[in-house]
């Protein structure tokens, strides 16, 4: 048993092997489990929320890349529509890849807002993951996770 390990040590081609052998089972094993993987999951892997784009005309503000921010939350762009319009208490509309707000609101305004409602209608507040969904059962809403399972209950907007 001894000798055995000796030779180990000593045989530098021998120990080099094996940890090259070792990396590469390591390397194989990763990327199996990452096949494995949903694929949404690892789109979502970089979560971010877009900058709003916004500029003002006359007595409304525009959100040029709403319809892209909307998309990359996942969300309807209707829900978070109404809870802009909420939020700001004044009236919106959709239009095309825009929504046009009555009043004026400052980019970071804007901003803020939409950071508040990833942190309410978006992102698990179990797993911090933003792998979910919005599910209404008769009146009430849910935020049902996709990554871990959770189903929390939100406001119905
Ligand atoms: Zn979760």
């Amino acid at each position: 048993m001894a000798v055995a390990f000796k030779g180990w040590l000593t045989n530098a081609n021998v120990r080099s092997e094996a940890v090259r052998k070792m990396k590469s089972d390591y390397k194989e094993l990763l990327k199996r489990a990452q096949s494995q993987l949903p694929p949404d999951i690892l789109e979502h892997k970089r979560f971010e929320i877009p900058k709003v784009k916004s500029g003002a005309i006359g007595m409304r503000t525009y959100i040029v890349n709403y319809r892209e921010i909307a998309e990359a939350l996942n969300r309807d762009p209707l829900h978070l529509l109404r809870y802009l319009s909420r939020e700001m208490a004044t009236a919106g509309s959709i239009d095309g890849a825009r929504a046009i707000f009555h009043g004026k609101f400052k980019n970071d305004t804007l901003d803020n807002l939409i950071q508040h409602y990833v942190q309410e209608f978006v992102v698990c507040p179990v797993c911090k993951r933003p792998d979910t969904k919005i599910t209404k059962e008769k009146r009430f809403s849910f935020l049902t996770c996709e990554a871990c399972g959770a189903k929390s209950s939100i406001k119905t907007i």
